[in-house]
């Protein structure tokens, strides 16, 4: 599922990124549902490249087992090439693949984990790459974090927009969570992440606009 795929070149570069084509890419490689009631569940596996860097966000269960690998390389991409893996929050069904990623450091609600090494993130706030980033949104769970990608540029012309990915929402259109640990704070989660984004990715659904 195509979002965004064109390069873009900065006007003011940071440090670091001077002469580099930008090119800040969200794309979904698998479509979530929810069927039977919750028995049958795929997670929405999203695809996002900050320039050069790859990141996949909820590589969970996929009625496909080889969905995800098949769905990179038409990206050109293998599960080596992903250097970072972000979960939305801990249920399997978004994270059953998580391991498939050798080469990439794991992100959640409130660490970063490379190899052996574990390094809290306290907050749940942080900065991944120029234009990718997580919050703390709970609600549907505790640990529920939203990635949110920013001046994603092509998917309205002559318009930065900016990209959420959580479980605030399970589809459009799903207006509650029968499922929610909280949900007074999945409220104003949502209040919050609704201030910030265009489009949402949900947890089992494809994308839709917000405003
Ligand atoms: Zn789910």
């Amino acid at each position: 599922m195509f979002l965004s795929t064109i390069p873009r070149c900065l006007a003011s570069p940071p440090l670091g990124w001077v002469n580099e084509i930008m090119n800040t890419n969200v794309f979904i490689l698998v479509e979530g549902y929810v069927k039977d009631g919750g028995e049958t569940v795929q997670s929405t596996v999203t695809l996002i490249q900050d320039g050069e860097t790859n990141l996949i966000v909820d590589p969970g269960m996929t009625k496909d087992p080889f969905a995800i690998v098949n769905a990179l390389t038409e990206h050109k991409l293998t599960p080596d090439d992903i250097s970072f893996v972000i979960i939305t929050h801990h249920h399997p069904d978004h994270t059953r693949h998580m391991g498939l990623f050798p080469k990439a450091t794991l992100i959640d609600y409130s660490a970063k984990y490379e190899q052996d090494k574990w390094y809290d993130l306290p907050t749940g706030d942080y900065q991944i790459t120029p234009h990718v980033k997580t919050m703390r949104t709970p609600g549907h769970t505790k640990e529920d974090i939203t990635v949110l990608v920013s001046e994603v540029h092509t998917i309205e012309p002559n318009k930065l927009v900016t990209v959420g990915i959580c479980h605030l929402w399970w589809y459009e259109g799903k207006e509650d969570d029968p499922t929610a640990q909280d949900m007074i704070a999945l409220r104003e989660s949502r209040k919050k992440v609704l201030g910030l984004i265009d489009y949402l990715i949900p947890g089992h659904g494809n994308f839709f606009k917000v405003a």
